[in-house]
């Protein structure tokens, strides 16, 4: 992007009128670094939100370790769900995105059908470093996707870090993929995902592994239930589904929907998403705190001075902690 006064208006304008190149742009703007890049994509935030359509929308979360098959699902239920009027987004939560090899999220060429379709808007993982960016680059690229008139978004992610957790916390419902797995099996998976997830699918539920898949279903119901409480809300289901053969694609939204439903009558899907900002507040006023600390130069001088003191013994941890914040308060 030039350095040229970006007309803001002019932007947000076109990105409501729903044109891509001016939504690619705006996406670009928030994905960036610069200072001056940064001032501009909260004014054009400020312009496009609180946008009524975004009360429509559905965000929704998918995990699942690379192979179990999401970008074959999203291409699948991404058309299903044009062909339903929808209009459908795809980004992604990869903070390691930035490694050679492997398969990119959000890779167009993952999704070969749904990269055709004019109703379709499809953006890889933001590549700038650390997970705090790329989820803040997403979240701001929801609302953007959002006031140009999708109202379907796909966030994806694979199991890194803590990178299930950040989708969850960005999304109305939190799906997580996998494949037949009994037994001893069951207990490779993480149990955090578990506990983040309102729908479990297992995937490749087709030809002679259908049954399998079956098995596997029943089994995790049962893990599950013992993680949530009997008169939870929302107790998370357990699909079979093939996202090759599109079976069980059908069911999966109308869980999606389900979930909206029961949250929405019990007063909890406006409350989630509130929930969601502040919380998301927070965890920015925490980063940049911890950035103007790293920066300040009063904590500079000291730091190195302190650390040692606390190596050798000659300060406690909270005595030092206290120190380098006088430092960063005088
Ligand atoms: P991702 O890494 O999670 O995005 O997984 P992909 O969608 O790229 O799928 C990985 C491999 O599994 C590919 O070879 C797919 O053809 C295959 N695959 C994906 N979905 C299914 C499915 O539902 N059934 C079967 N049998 N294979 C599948």
């Amino acid at each position: 992007m030039n350095a040229r006064a970006i007309d803001i208006d002019v932007l947000a304008q076109a990105v409501r009128s729903g044109e891509r190149a001016a939504l690619a742009r705006a996406i670009t703007l928030v994905e960036s670094t610069r200072t001056d890049h940064r001032e501009q994509a909260q004014q054009l935030l400020l312009k496009l939100t609180p946008e009524p359509g975004a009360a429509l929308s559905n965000r929704v979360g998918i995990t699942g370790v690379p192979g179990v098959g999401k970008s074959t699902f999203i291409d699948g239920l991404g058309m299903s769900l044009i062909q339903q009027g929808h209009r459908v987004a795809v980004l992604a939560v990869d903070p390691s995105s930035t490694r050679t090899g492997g398969s990119i999220l959000g890779d167009k060429t993952r999704m070969a059908r749904l990269s055709l379709e004019a109703n379709a808007f499809i953006r890889p993982s933001p590549t700038a470093g650390t997970l705090g960016g790329v989820a803040k680059a997403t979240r701001e690229t929801i609302a953007l996707l959002e006031a140009a008139g999708y109202d379907v978004i796909l966030v994806e992610t694979v199991g890194v870090g803590q990178s299930e957790v950040t989708v969850a916390n960005m999304v109305d419902v939190f799906c997580f993929l996998t494949l037949a797995r009994t037994g001893d099996q069951l207990q490779g998976i993480k149990k955090g995902v578990l506990e983040l997830a309102d729908l479990v699918a297992v995937n490749k539920a087709d030809g002679k592994h259908e049954l399998e898949a079956k098995g596997a279903a029943r089994e995790l119901s049962g893990a599950l239930r013992l993680i949530h409480p009997h008169d939870a809300l929302w107790k998370p289901p357990v699909l079979t589904m093939s996202g090759l053969e599109g079976t069980g694609l059908d069911t999966f939204w109308q869980t999606v929907l389900d979930h909206r439903r029961v949250l929405t009558e019990a007063g909890e899907f406006a409350e989630k998403r509130r929930r969601q900002q502040v919380d998301w507040t927070w965890t920015m006023v925490h980063d940049q705190l911890m950035r103007r600390l790293a920066d300040n130069p009063n904590v500079k001088s000291i730091r190195g001075d302190v650390e040692s003191q606390v190596r050798t013994g000659a300060l406690t941890a909270a005595l030092a902690a206290e120190r380098l914040l006088d430092a960063f308060d005088s």
